[in-house]
C-alpha cells in the first residue's frame, strides 16, 4: 500500500439512526467493533434530531465510561455535563470537552436547545492504549473563543486538536496524536492537509458536497480514506462543511463493551464487578 501520495475514498458511509442513552434519536457512522476498523476512532455520533416536534429533550443519564476518550462538540444549542464528583458545566455553541476517561467516570450529558430551539453536535470517541486504559481521568475543556480559526480565501478551519496551516489546536497531550478540525469550503475553493502516512484518516461531511481526493460526496456521509499522506478536498458549485479526523492507530486487540472499551474480555469483567462492588472509580480527575 502507498504511503505517500493523494488519499483516496476508500468507502463511504451512511449514517445510521439509532436510539441513544435516554431516548436520544442519532445519527451513528462509526461505532465500537472487536474488528477495530478505524483504529484509534471508536464511535462518531450526530446529534441533530431533538426537533420540537420530537417532544421534551432526552439526554444521556448517569453512565459510566472507562478505557476511552469522549469528545463532544457542539454547532448550535449545549450540553450540560455533570460527573460523579462534582465537576459540571455547559459545552456550549463551538466550545469542545475532550474527555479522557482512562480508569473510570460516571457523567450525565443533557443536551440543550438554542435560541433557534435546535441542538446539533458530535461526539467522537477515542481509543486509549492499553498502558494508558486505567490513567486517572482527565478533562480539556475549550471555550469556543480559545479555537483558532484560519480563513484564507474559501477555506475556513476551525483547529480543536494538532496542526492545521502552521496553526495548532488547543487539545493536546492525546496518546491518539488526534488531528481534529472543522472544515467549511466555498464553492469553488480548496483544501490541503498532510498526514502521517500510516494514520487513519476520516471525514464527516454534514453539509453540502465536494471533491475528496476527486471523489464526489454529498452530505450526510462518512469518509474513511485509504493510504497516503495528503488529503486533498475541492468544493466545485456547492459549498461544504466536514469535520476532519485523522489520528494513530494502536493495533491492539480491543474489546468494546457498552461504554467501556478495554483489551480483553477479563478487563470488561473486572468493569462491570468494579460497578456492582462500587470500586468503579479510582482515581480523582486531573
Ligand atoms: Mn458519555
Amino acid at each position: 500500500m502507498a504511503m505517500t501520495g493523494i488519499r483516496e475514498v476508500a468507502r463511504v458511509i451512511e449514517p445510521q439512526y439509532v436510539i441513544e442513552g435516554a431516548g436520544v434519536l442519532l445519527r451513528r457512522s462509526i461505532a465500537p467493533r472487536g474488528s477495530n476498523e478505524f483504529d484509534p476512532f471508536l464511535l462518531f455520533d450526530h446529534f441533530a434530531f431533538n426537533d420540537p416536534i420530537e417532544g421534551p429533550i432526552r439526554g444521556f443519564p448517569m453512565h459510566p465510561h472507562r478505557g476511552i476518550e469522549t469528545v463532544t462538540y457542539m454547532l448550535e444549542g449545549s450540553t450540560h455535563h455533570r460527573d460523579s464528583l462534582g465537576n459540571s458545566g455547559l459545552i456550549g455553541p463551538g466550545d469542545v470537552q475532550w474527555m479522557t476517561s482512562g480508569s473510570g467516570i460516571m457523567h450525565e450529558e443533557m443536551p440543550r436547545r438554542g435560541p433557534s430551539g435546535n441542538i446539533y453536535g458530535f461526539q467522537l470517541w477515542v481509543n486509549l492504549p492499553a498502558k494508558s486504559k486505567m490513567i486517572a481521568p482527565r478533562y480539556q475543556e475549550v471555550n469556543s473563543r480559545e479555537i483558532p480559526v484560519h480563513q484564507n480565501g474559501g477555506v475556513k478551519l476551525r483547529i480543536v486538536a494538532g496542526m492545521a496551516e502552521g496553526v495548532a489546536g488547543p487539545v493536546t497531550e492525546i496518546a491518539a496524536e488526534p488531528l481534529y478540525l472543522e472544515a467549511e469550503l466555498a464553492p469553488g475553493s480548496e483544501f490541503h492537509q498532510e498526514t502521517p502516512g500510516d494514520y487513519t484518516a476520516l471525514a464527516y461531511v454534514f453539509e453540502g458536497e465536494a471533491l475528496f481526493g476527486g471523489q464526489k460526496v454529498a452530505a450526510v456521509r462518512m469518509i474513511q480514506f485509504g493510504a497516503g499522506d495528503r488529503i486533498d478536498v475541492r468544493a466545485e458549485d456547492s459549498s461544504v462543511r466536514f469535520m476532519l479526523i485523522a489520528g494513530l492507530p494502536f493495533r491492539e486487540p480491543i474489546a468494546p463493551y457498552g461504554p467501556f472499551v478495554m483489551n480483553t474480555r477479563q478487563e470488561i469483567e473486572q468493569a462491570l464487578q468494579d460497578l456492582r462492588n462500587g470500586t468503579f472509580i479510582r482515581n480523582q480527575p486531573a
